[in-house]
């Protein structure tokens, strides 16, 4: 990371649009602004857009809109710049060096978003926040990072907080003074404070499970024996074309994969080969082999049956093999009606049933009553909350009025600084440059 005293500049908007962004942001912004734009008011109106030009010495480089904010009252905290320039990526390419040959140095990635975190304009999981709604993909992992940037994460984590560090205070209070006997009610309410604490950190990381299959997305593997109708449902599924179909069984044997999206839940359909029986090293075995291995990493198997065949012993042994992950998808319907309570009936090849099996996928995953609740999505937190929970349930057995209260105290500790980590009030430079090397350049 260079200096954080320079004045950075970067294109700020994707390429293709019809305007494009470039943003300035540091003390040098305005002055900046007064050699690359014609007219600037010598008292220019922050937050008021003007109309102008760019120009590089003494040439017209784009006709264009800009803004000055003046810091804290901006993104970054410090003075920023906006260009609005022609969405060209050529033109916005010579804008911004018209802004770095006037002065400023052209921006590491986040390190806008960077800047406003030092400047304590957000938090850590907001920051965090910002590049997962770049980065969302489907509308529920753009919902979940909403609502983080919106200070979810934030403020639950500051709820825990503080509890916490009022307890800490009291039992290093009464470390300072061993001669007063601390009563029994007060150390039941200590232990309350601490199982409390422990049980909603619990909570909150336990929301990491699904917060991370929204943003990776869910692993599906479809398992079942050939001709059941595999590669037909994720064509049906997927909308298009794109596994082999073949009245021939065993026509499967890589693995096929399919990106869809499940109602705003991104879902990758992995078709893999039949299982039956057939020779040791053909090309068949070793695509069962690699299906076999597929499975073992889904999050989901869809275990299809071939309706007109009904359940065998390979649909016995591939339930046992998925256990819960197993989701029972009775095939051509159209041909013998489900028998088995368990399934969802469908017929693939006239797009049957569809509705119902993307709703029962869906519904493995996303909890209706637990939409409203914050979810977290970021590894780095839900470390740091494990390490906080772990600190506390050490700290609850010590509350029983027999041990020094210095050991209760260094657990405390331990627990406030972990949920000070997840805010990224502790965060060391090698944290912050994993965490905003995530971002774009220009945000
Ligand atoms: P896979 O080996 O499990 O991938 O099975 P395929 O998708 O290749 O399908 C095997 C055969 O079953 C093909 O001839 C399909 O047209 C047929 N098939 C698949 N789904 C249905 C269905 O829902 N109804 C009927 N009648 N035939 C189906």
């Amino acid at each position: 990371m260079k200096s954080h005293a320079d004045t950075i500049a970067a294109i700020a908007t994707a390429t293709g649009g019809g305007i494009g962004i470039v943003r300035v942001s540091g003390a040098q912004a305005s002055s900046i602004g007064e050699r690359v734009l014609r007219p600037f008011p010598s008292t220019i109106a922050p937050r008021v857009l003007l109309h102008g030009e760019v120009v590089d010495g003494d040439e017209l480089i784009d006709e264009v809109l800009f803004v000055l904010f003046r810091g804290p009252r901006s993104y970054t905290g410090e003075d920023v710049l906006e260009i609005h320039a022609h969405g060209g990526a050529a033109g916005l390419a010579r804008v911004l060096s018209a802004t770095v040959k006037a002065g400023a140095r052209v921006a590491e990635p986040g390190e806008f978003t960077r800047r406003a975190f030092l400047a304590g304009r957000l938090d850590l999981t907001r920051a965090e926040a910002v590049a997962d709604l770049i980065a969302a993909r489907d509308e529920r992992a753009a919902r979940v990072a909403r609502a983080q940037l919106g200070g979810g994460v934030e403020r639950t984590v500051r709820s825990l907080l503080a509890p916490i560090v009022n307890l800490l205070a009291e039992i290093e209070g009464s470390i300072d003074f061993p001669e007063e006997d601390v009563e029994v009610a007060a150390i039941a309410e200590q232990a309350r404070v601490v199982v409390e604490c422990g049980a909603a950190i619990a909570r909150l990381a336990s929301s990491y499970a699904r917060g991370r299959l929204l943003v990776e997305g869910i692993d599906v593997v479809l398992a079942g024996r050939p001709n059941a109708g595999k590669s037909s449902l994720v064509n049906a599924l997927a909308g298009e074309e794109r596994a082999l179909v073949d009245a021939a069984p065993g026509t499967t044997r890589d693995v096929v994969e399919v990106e869809v999206d499940l109602g705003g839940v991104r879902a990758r359909l992995v078709d893999t080969a039949g299982e039956r029986q057939s020779e040791a090293g053909t090309v068949e075995q070793r695509g069962m082999e690699l299906g076999r291995r597929r499975r073992n990493l889904a999050d989901i198997v869809m275990l299809v049956i071939d309706g007109s065949v009904g359940w065998t012993a390979t649909e016995d042994k591939l339930l046992a093999e998925a256990g819960e992950r197993a989701l029972i998808v009775w095939n051509k319907c159209d041909l013998a009606p489900s028998t088995d309570p368990r399934a969802i009936a469908v017929a693939a090849t006239r797009a049957t049933g569809l509705d119902a099996l993307r709703a029962a996928l869906l519904a493995r995953f996303v909890d209706v009553s637990e939409e409203a609740t914050i979810t977290l999505t970021s590894e780095r937190q839900h470390a740091a909350l494990v390490s906080a929970q772990a600190a506390l349930a050490r700290a609850l057995p010590l509350l029983d009025g027999t041990r020094a209260p210095e050991l209760v105290a260094m657990e405390l500790r331990t627990a406030r600084e972990s949920l000070r980590e997840v805010l990224g009030e502790t965060a060391t430079t090698e944290v912050l440059d994993r965490v905003f090397a995530r971002f774009c350049i220009g945000k």
